[in-house]
């Protein structure tokens, strides 16, 4: 026998949660989703099973099959191995119609997959001149000549179909095994996910001449709890089918997704709408973009739609509403900057918040964030301003200001100012970066009252 792979098979969730039901590989029970073809996942490297790589390529790649109908029967992960890689990639498309390797591309010495997969094809590994060609033109454009090494990244199995890489050097390829397709996709997600997505899954769709179209739409919300949203939506959330809905928390955020699939992509997509009209309606102030658009994006077009800029001050996300903020490519259209006031002296000196005020209150107080928001305005001379004080913990907590206690103070164009008082919870990450949603919560939610208002 003498293989060793570390497998294992995701188990089914069929009765105890109704909402996975849509999404049990096996179920069987929603003819709107199945196509009939399955899959088996290989994610190849060494780094995987020393404990050192954490496998996101797995569930990456699992989503967009499972959103494409495809059945998803088994993963493993083996290492740079050429024996072990080629008995994982002979077992699984003995079993499945797909096999999807990652990792192992590469140009290193241990980065065998394509040596493997050609093993089990029992064919010989061919360079291929174009990706030769634009292998040393990549190298030539940084000055340097390619090495002996980065050839073996223009080399494929004899038959395959050459999958590109505008993300990195390593092509993909697609190759029949007997009665499967194997797909050897490179490791880094950032040349992964494009090329599963733009590549190889639009090749078994027309390969297996998967006709009805999957369209998914996206609905954003902040500042409310998972449990909350599923409060909001659960009939909705039980008794939808075609289209599904799925609510997944990520980064602080809670996103309900809808997917639908109907014939044509527009039909699967006007079937999506009328559900996330009813969703939008029943969640209320919390969803902040239908169209996929982050809450950084969302701000600053709002802003920029109105014709306003932004300041903000923060003591405990330290900067991470003001990085936020500039994630967007153009901000410099709203965004003034962001006044990093931490202690105490910061807040007075570069904020002008007087120091009886913070003896008074205590830093973190409504009174303070407001001021620091009113002296970001002043500083910056920004039409809103947002301030951000609290307590991100693990430690400086007391019984009155728990860890996780945050104001969020916003002063508009006539000076008046809201403040909000936050209990988040979590760790000190996670603290900074709720609080930082929360305060570009509050900017969109004033910049929309004004557009409507004015
Ligand atoms: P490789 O193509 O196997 O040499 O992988 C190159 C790089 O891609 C690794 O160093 C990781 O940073 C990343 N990578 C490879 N496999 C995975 C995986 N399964 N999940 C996440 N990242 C991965
Ligand atoms: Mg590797």
């Amino acid at each position: 026998m003498g293989f060793r792979l570390s497998c294992w098979s995701p188990r089914p969730r069929m009765q105890a949660d109704p909402k996975s039901q849509s999404h049990s590989p096996g179920a069987g029970s929603d003819p709107a989703r199945a196509s009939g073809r399955s899959a088996e996942i290989i994610t190849i490297g060494t780094e995987l099973l020393l404990g050192q790589l954490v496998d996101t390529n797995t569930p990456a790649i699992a989503a967009e099959l499972a959103e494409n109908g495809i059945d998803v029967y088994r993963t493993c992960s083996v290492g740079d191995n050429r024996v072990r890689i080629a008995e994982a990639v002979r077992e699984a498309a003995s079993r499945a119609d797909a096999v999807m390797c990652a990792g192992g591309l590469g140009p290193t010495v241990d980065d065998v997959t394509r040596d493997a997969i050609a093993d089990v094809a029992g064919v010989a590994l061919l360079r291929d001149e174009r990706v030769a060609d634009d292998l040393r033109r990549y190298f030539a454009g940084l000055g340097r000549t390619m090495s002996a090494n980065n050839e073996r990244q223009a080399l494929f199995p004899a038959g395959a179909i050459i999958l590109e890489n505008p993300h990195g050097t390593a092509p993909g390829f697609a190759l029949d095994v007997g009665s499967a397709i194997v797909i050897a996709l490179p490791g880094p997600p950032r040349e992964l996910l494009p090329m599963l997505r733009e590549k190889a899954v639009p090749l078994l769709r027309s390969r297996w001449n998967l006709a009805a179209a999957i369209v998914s739409r996206i609905i954003r919300t902040a500042g409310v709890s998972e449990s909350e949203i599923d409060r909001r939506i659960d009939d909705l959330f039980r008794s939808a089918e075609n289209p599904s809905i799925a609510v997944l928390t990520h980064d602080g955020e809670v996103i309900v997704k809808v997917t639908g699939k109907a014939a044509t992509a527009e039909d699967a997509r006007s079937l999506c709408d009328g559900l996330v009209a009813q969703l939008v309606a029943r969640l209320g102030e919390c969803v902040y973009s239908t169209d996929g658009a982050s809450l950084p994006e969302t701000v600053g077009r709002c802003l920029r739609e109105r014709g306003l800029t932004l300041a903000a001050a923060e003591s405990c996300t330290g900067g991470l509403v003001g990085a936020l903020v500039t994630s967007v490519a153009g901000a410099s259209d709203y965004f003034r900057g962001s006044i990093v006031a931490y202690g105490n002296r910061a807040k007075t000196q570069l904020l002008d918040v007087a120091p009886p005020l913070i003896e008074r209150h205590g830093a973190v107080s409504a009174e303070v964030a407001a001021a620091m928001a009113e002296g970001a305005k002043a500083a910056l001379e920004a039409s809103l301003a947002v301030a951000v004080t609290g307590i991100a913990g693990p430690s400086g907590g007391t019984q009155d200001k728990p860890v996780g206690l945050v104001y969020v103070a916003l002063v508009g164009e006539d000076h008046t100012c809201t403040v909000q008082r936050l209990q988040l919870p979590g760790a000190r990450d996670m603290v900074q970066r709720r609080a930082a949603l929360a305060a570009l919560l509050l900017v969109l939610r004033t910049c929309r009252e004004k557009r409507t208002g004015g």
